[in-house]
């Protein structure tokens, strides 16, 4: 790690996600995107289902997340996740179903659909495909 990096790891319940050494990132936070260069004062915050922004010294990726927490702490941000994909992880077609799906719980309306979780799942197809796009 040299003066321009910082540590970053992303971890879900399931699996490690990343864990390497970047310039700069950008996590949506729940009252906005939050960026972090190396040697940021200490912080938590909650995060909302988003897009992650991640500078390595050679290239930029992005990672869809569900909701979570960020910590910042020692030239350290961990990301804990409840889900999180890097874009070539994510399956576009499966996302663009979960998306049509979504959208049409949200127009029927029926008595039985639950919206808030219909609008969670399409807030997720649309993270993910903003992450491939
Ligand atoms: P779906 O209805 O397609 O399952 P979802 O938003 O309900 O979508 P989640 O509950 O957020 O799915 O995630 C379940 C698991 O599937 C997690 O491990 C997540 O990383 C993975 N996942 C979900 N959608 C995709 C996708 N489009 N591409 C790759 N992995 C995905």
């Amino acid at each position: 790690m040299t003066e321009k990096t910082q540590r970053l790891e992303i971890i879900t319940p399931e699996r490690k996600v990343y864990s390497g050494d970047v310039r700069f990132v950008v996590v949506p936070g729940v009252e906005g995107e939050l960026g972090f260069l190396p040697h940021h004062a200490p912080l938590v915050s909650a995060l909302d289902i988003g897009v992650m922004r991640v500078q390595e010294e050679n290239r930029t990726f992005k990672v869809a997340i569900s909701g979570g927490f960020v910590e910042v702490r020692n030239n350290r941000v961990v990301v804990l996740a409840r889900t999180a994909e890097r874009e070539d992880e994510i399956d576009r077609e499966r996302a663009l179903a979960a998306k049509a799906r979504a959208e049409e719980r949200l127009k029927a309306r029926t008595p039985d659909i639950d919206i808030v979780r219909a609008e969670l799942a399409l807030k997720r197809a649309l993270a993910r495909l903003k992450a491939v796009s």
